[in-house]
């Protein structure tokens, strides 16, 4: 089914990193990272840092994301930035962090209007969808995925759909350094897929990632997953840049 897909891997630096720093890990990466045909990898760097990384990056072997845009293309909304601004900086867009439906507060109708504006600019939505440790528990993983996809997708038409990549982000294992278990990942997917299926019928054509504790040692693990796993987000491990060199080389290797 998705086997041909280049593997996606996307380093979330979230708050960290000065423009300084930012240019430096980009530096280390340039020099140490082989150019790997078999793997997409992409930064999203704080939005400080992108337009001069614009400049620095080799778009052939680095793409751009952003972490977050706002949803109106312009007007009088004091400290955001908005994706008719990030367009021709950034390929993709994380929407929808944990982070940010957590600590900022953002509903499933502001991920909805950002999914959908991404799309309007031409920049691909990278939907970060996951439970809550308490959501788990309760049994409830199912319905919270099935939300998120539903609400997120919602203005979409199905052509749009089979472009964007959802990220499966379990909330209970990102920043833990210790990554969901396979047969975990596995179920989720499945189920985004199917669901996806259900909605817009291009369930296993959408890319699928999965994120939350990845380390260099999951990686082919997680990519062997058999409900297809197009890549990975990679948050704590892509700001060591010998880590993410290897977590980049291992899901090259899954290719071979
Ligand atoms: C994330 O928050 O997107 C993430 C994947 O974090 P970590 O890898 O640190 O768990």
């Amino acid at each position: 089914m998705t086997t041909s897909r280049k593997k996606l891997i996307i380093g979330n630096w979230k708050m960290h990193n000065t423009v300084q720093q930012s240019s430096t890990l980009v530096a280390r990466l340039h020099k140490h990272m082989l150019p790997h045909r078999n793997v997409e990898v992409v930064i999203a760097p704080g939005f400080l840092s992108l337009q001069p990384l614009s400049l620095e990056i080799d778009r052939r072997r680095i793409k751009l994301a952003s972490q977050d845009g706002y949803y109106k293309d312009e007007g009088a909304v004091t400290g955001e930035v908005s994706f008719a601004q990030l367009r021709n900086i950034v390929h993709y867009s994380l929407v929808g962090h944990s982070e940010r439906r957590i600590q900022l507060g953002e509903g499933l109708d502001v991920v909805q209007k950002k999914v959908e504006a991404c799309v309007r600019n031409g920049i691909t939505p990278v939907l970060c969808i996951g439970e809550t440790t308490q959501e788990r528990r309760a049994g409830e993983t199912k319905r919270v995925l099935h939300d998120q996809i539903v609400t997120g997708l919602a203005n979409l038409t199905a052509e749009e759909v089979i472009n964007i990549v959802i990220a499966y982000e379990p909330v209970w294992a990102i920043g833990t350094g210790v990554s969901a278990k396979p047969y975990e990942i596995h179920d989720a997917v499945a189920y985004i897929r199917s669901n996806v299926q259900d909605l817009y019928g291009c369930g296993e054509h959408i890319r699928v990632l999965y994120g939350a504790g990845v380390e260099p040692e999951y990686v082919q693990s997680i990519l062997g997953i058999e409900a297809e796993i197009d890549g990975l987000l990679v948050g704590s491990a892509s700001l060591n840049w010998h880590k993410f060199v290897k977590i980049v080389e291992a899901a090259n290797r899954m290719k071979d």
